[in-house]
């Protein structure tokens, strides 16, 4: 079964979202309820797109110039954000997206091993 949140209900409109940026062909939303962390909007392009894999450079770079404007705005809000996507299978939700995440609940990335990067 298609998991597409997005194609599904998010981008036609039938669930409610506060839509925090929008263009021609991307859209950056908060969901009704919060996935992770303190603040968290989600990246999409309007049209569908598997995954980064599948991205195609105009929109890559219209999605970025959104990914931008959102995430300066939430490390204005709180000193500083995650920006992430999943792949494979790690995507549980077949329709590219960006979680931008600040706050208690985003994962860590702890270094091991001594690694400091
Ligand atoms: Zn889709």
């Amino acid at each position: 079964m298609r998991q597409d949140w997005y194609c599904d209900e998010v981008i036609p409109g039938s669930v409610e979202v506060e839509v925090v940026a929008e263009t021609a062909t991307v859209l950056a939303f908060r969901p009704p309820r919060p996935g992770f962390g303190r603040e968290h909007v989600i990246v999409v392009p309007k049209a569908h797109v598997g995954s980064l894999l599948d991205l195609e450079p105009d929109l890559a770079a219209e999605m970025m110039a959104v990914l931008q404007q959102t995430a300066a705005e939430v490390v204005a809000r709180h000193g500083g954000c995650q920006v992430l996507t999943t792949l494979g299978d790690e995507q549980h939700n077949q329709h590219l997206h960006w979680h931008v995440a600040a706050g208690d609940g985003v994962a860590r990335f702890v270094p091991t091993g001594g690694w400091n990067p």
